[in-house]
């Protein structure tokens, strides 16, 4: 075997400075860290004295309902989420009084004059004597001034690009931003980006980031994800959920976005996946603590997926073997291992066992199908565990791929109108005396009721046909529902049991904590009225909860609330609530 060639310079790609030219890696850091960017704290040093007409108009503004109700329905942070407001009128005498939950400072959008009344809240950063409930609102009129300083300096931008529109001059806009700001022109370019985006495709974030309703790195996230659109499909996407933007974190943002830009123009989102593909590449570089990174990037997704479970498999053999450690150590271990073809099992007295390792991957595939196409027999491949929001092509080309591992499990789920699941069923093989009848199926995937008929209301038993030899799959479609819970996925125990605990997945694919994504798979099926007082382990009495939040939840002062339709509603020690929908698919 020749030596393998050594590079000239075997350092790093580049240092720490290169992240700074990749907005994909700020995507991927967003995700560990949620907010990468600095706070924006140095906004205007001088802000005018509100004259005491000013303050007067400014209160009678506040004071109107419509502004409450408009917090209430944009799904504003905090107070503005439905059912958040505990007014007690009169009840505190702090300094913040009028940033208690639901009043006139809390609900009051983000401006000038409501930094002017935080600020006139503290007493040089100290806030003696002001209850936690006002303290939460005084955090929350800061984000919204935050982001509102944020809207007004975009506009800025936004007007220094106008004014140089000839091709020679806009080249060179960047530098005159990144110049003023000290930034990168990396970073200046994507600020431009985003202005420009805001303004003449996102008119509906615009206000939004204005008003406080969204921060500027969501705002961003929301550019970033429609930048392919024109800008009918691009006010489109963002109306799917600007409504709900303002309570989702980043990453849930990015999911429920892409997930609209797919809806919208799947063929786009098609063209970026494809595009992006072009520039397939390995990077490592120097992570901040001395360590390395090594990251495949714009990688195939079947691939990726296959990869991880040749991981997943030999850090199992690894561990067999008697290897210590945290699953990720393993599967850091096992990830060189496979790379540098070696063997890191502490007894070595089994054969290496490399001839089982998986080369395709087994998919756990959810086909997803809006009830009214149900009958119509639209079957479409929803989401693939593991990944997030795919276009119906990928989602296809993977179910495809899935389907020649006899390994891979089959469900459907049924949905309604927003993407929630009412209906699932999961898929078992054809019993044997009834497959000669069927006969060779169609190409491709059919989903059919299993007797002429047909299934009554849409429920009842359907056939699966996935591409390839296997056999035609039954599935049994169940209602989900838990308003009036017939309890039919009741388990008797304090153990729910594989069925329950997996249509509780189903219904959540992640935890139910609003600010969590652990995805349900690694959480604990929780009962919401504990077993041993009297709750049923039901669907209607439970979900998934990781550790923390189930933690969390049992904490003096959190207080949750099920209710029938599969939302969870937090209260926290502050006295505000918060609330989290259920899983919404692909429609
Ligand atoms: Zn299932
Ligand atoms: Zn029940
Ligand atoms: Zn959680």
């Amino acid at each position: 075997m020749p030596p393998e060639p050594v590079p000239a310079d075997p350092g790093w790609d580049e240092d720490l400075a290169r992240l700074d030219r990749d907005p994909g890696r700020e995507t991927w850091r967003d995700r560990a860290r949620e907010h990468d960017d600095p706070p924006w704290d140095e906004e205007d040093g001088y802000v005018p004295e509100l004259t005491p007409d000013e303050l007067a108009g400014i209160r009678e503004a506040t004071a109107d309902e419509l502004l409450a109700v408009k917090a209430a329905t944009t799904g504003r942070r905090g107070p503005g989420q439905p059912g958040s407001a505990r007014v007690f009128p009169g009840e505190s005498a702090s300094p913040a009084a009028a940033f208690g939950p639901g009043l006139p400072l809390d609900v009051l959008p983000g401006c000038a004059q409501l930094a002017v009344s935080a600020d006139a809240a503290a007493d040089e950063d100290r806030f003696d004597g002001v209850p936690e409930g006002e303290l939460v609102g005084l955090l929350c009129a800061w984000d919204r001034v935050e982001a509102h300083a944020a809207a007004r300096k975009l506009a800025v931008v936004a007007e220094l690009d106008r004014r140089n529109p000839s091709p020679e001059d806009a080249e060179f806009t960047v530098d005159e931003i990144a110049n003023a700001l000290a930034e990168s022109r990396t970073r200046a370019y994507s600020l431009l980006g985003t202005a420009d985006q805001l303004d003449t495709h996102l008119p509906g974030t615009r206000a939004a980031l204005r008003d406080g309703t969204v921060s500027m790195s969501k705002a961003q996230i929301i550019a970033n994800a429609t930048g392919l659109l024109d800008p009918a499909e691009a006010r489109a996407a963002e109306a799917k959920v600007l409504d709900r933007a303002a309570r989702l974190t980043p990453g849930a943002l990015r999911a429920a976005i892409a997930r609209a830009v797919i809806e919208v123009a799947p063929e786009k989102a098609k063209e970026r996946r494809e595009t992006a593909a072009k520039f397939a590449r390995v990077e490592r570089w120097r992570e901040e603590s001395g360590n390395a990174a090594l990251a495949g990037r714009e990688l195939p997704p079947d691939e990726v997926l296959a990869v991880d479970e040749r991981i997943t498999w030999w850090a199992d053999e690894l561990r067999k073997a008697g290897l210590e450690g945290g699953t990720d150590a393993i599967r850091a271990r096992a990830l060189l291992d496979l790379l540098l073809n070696k063997d890191s099992r502490p007894h070595q007295d089994q054969p290496n066992p490399a001839g089982a390792a998986p080369s395709g991957f087994a998919g756990r595939a959810n086909l997803t199908v809006p009830l009214v196409t149900l009958t119509s027999l639209a079957g479409r491949p929803g989401e693939l565990a593991g990944l997030g929001p795919i276009d119906p092509w990928l989602a296809r080309d993977l179910a495809t791929a899935a389907a020649a591992s006899p390994t891979s499990t089959w469900c459907v789920t049924v949905t309604d109108e927003h993407g929630h699941a009412i209906g699932h069923g999961c898929a078992r093989p054809e019993p044997r005396n009834h497959r000669k009848r069927a006969g060779p199926g169609p190409p491709g995937f059919t989903f059919t009721p299993a007797s002429r008929d047909g299934p009554p209301g849409g429920y009842g038993t359907w056939r699966l046909h996935t591409p390839g030899n296997g056999p035609d799959l039954l599935v049994t479609l169940d209602p989900l529902t838990t308003q009036d819970c017939d309890h039919r996925f009741e388990s008797r125990g304090h153990d729910p049991g594989v069925k329950l605990r997996h249509v509780s997945q189903v219904r959540h694919g992640t935890c139910t904590s609003p600010v969590c994504r652990r995805p349900a798979r690694q959480c604990d099926f929780e009962h919401n009225t504990p077993y041993e007082a009297g709750g049923r382990t039901c669907l209607c009495n439970g979900g998934p909860k990781c550790r923390h939040d189930h933690r969390l939840k049992q904490h003096p002062g959190w207080k949750v609330d099920q209710l029938p339709d599969g939302t969870f509603q937090w209260t926290t020690p502050s006295g505000r609530t918060y609330s989290t929908e259920p899983t919404r698919y692909p429609i």
